[in-house]
């Protein structure tokens, strides 16, 4: 198995909200002032006095879930931390010593091919660089931001932070859907939040599930999105938008960008279809049964 560069996979949305929040002007007055008083060994000392610290001795077959992961996303081990907290949750802190959090609701909620899922979302944040502007946004979005002067966190630089984090999420559900070779286990993932219930859960129809997704998706012209996300950027709710994401994955794993990958993934040869209908010489499309191309000569055979 090989091991998959993010580019391939990163969402053009969260390209252009991170454009958009780095243009935001006091972003780097903001990210300066963060920087200053960010600590990862407070981070660190928080983790290890208040979580259980997982690895090959604690908690095993939970921690045997993550290096295969890491090899397939080309990422260093995380730390690795469960949080005693009923409400199923995970998240990613840390610029150079990198932490992954998973809550015991969450690790309650689900099984181990779901809990794999999530690990591989958030290990797609630590592949495509996110953790550190998260670590920030998540202490701007919450009561943190007082610690940072409040003079110096606008709401347009909020709102453009908390954009931009939904927008990331698209990249790590595909990161989610490529270890997982599929987008079935992570549109469950996305379910199984959305209710907090694993019975009720396996009993969602999740055909009806994705359309509920499209009919929302129709519904939201771009000022009620944009409404939509102030509202949720005040009532900070960690998991918005599950079934629109679940619908994005779904359809973003039909196309042949991701048989690509996986393709790639699995060391297979990719697609003959391409080679075959294209001319390798001058790129034009050419028949099967041509034995030089019509466009440029080119021997086919
Ligand atoms: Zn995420
Ligand atoms: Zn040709």
């Amino acid at each position: 198995m090989r091991s998959i560069n993010p580019r391939d996979y990163y969402h053009p949305q969260d390209q252009k909200a991170l454009w958009e929040l780095q243009q935001i002007p006091g972003f780097s007055a903001a990210l300066k002032a963060f920087m200053k008083m960010f600590s990862e060994n407070m981070i660190r000392g928080i983790n290890m006095s208040n979580k259980v610290q997982i690895g090959p001795r604690q908690l095993p077959e939970l921690y045997a879930l993550l290096p295969p992961i890491c090899e397939v996303l080309g990422i260093r081990e995380p730390e690795f931390y469960l949080e005693l907290d009923p409400a199923a949750n995970a998240y990613t802190m840390g610029d150079s010593i990198i932490s992954i959090t998973v809550t015991s609701g969450l690790v309650d909620l689900m099984n181990e091919k779901q809990i794999s899922a999530v690990l591989a979302h958030e290990c797609g944040h630590i592949a495509c660089r996110h953790v550190l502007y998260q670590t920030m946004a998540s202490m701007l979005l919450s009561a943190g931001a007082n610690i940072l002067g409040g003079n110096l966190i606008t709401s347009g630089l909020q709102l453009a932070f908390f954009h931009w984090q939904r927008c990331s999420e698209f990249s790590c559900d595909r990161a989610a859907a490529i270890y997982m070779d599929g987008s079935e286990t992570v549109a469950q993932v996305m379910a199984l939040l959305a209710s907090g219930s694993r019975e009720m859960a396996e009993r969602l129809d999740m055909e009806l599930y994705m359309r509920q997704a499209e009919e929302y998706r129709d519904f939201m012209d771009d000022s009620n999105w944009n409404k939509m996300l102030q509202y949720y950027a005040l009532m900070s709710q960690n998991h918005p938008f599950l079934s629109v994401r679940a619908l994005e994955i779904k359809e973003w794993c039909s196309s042949p960008v991701f048989k690509n990958i996986m393709d790639f993934k699995y060391e297979r040869e990719p697609a003959k279809i391409l080679e075959k209908n294209l001319c390798p010489a001058c790129g034009k499309p050419v028949e099967g049964d041509w034995g030089f191309c019509r466009h440029c000569g080119n021997k086919l055979h």
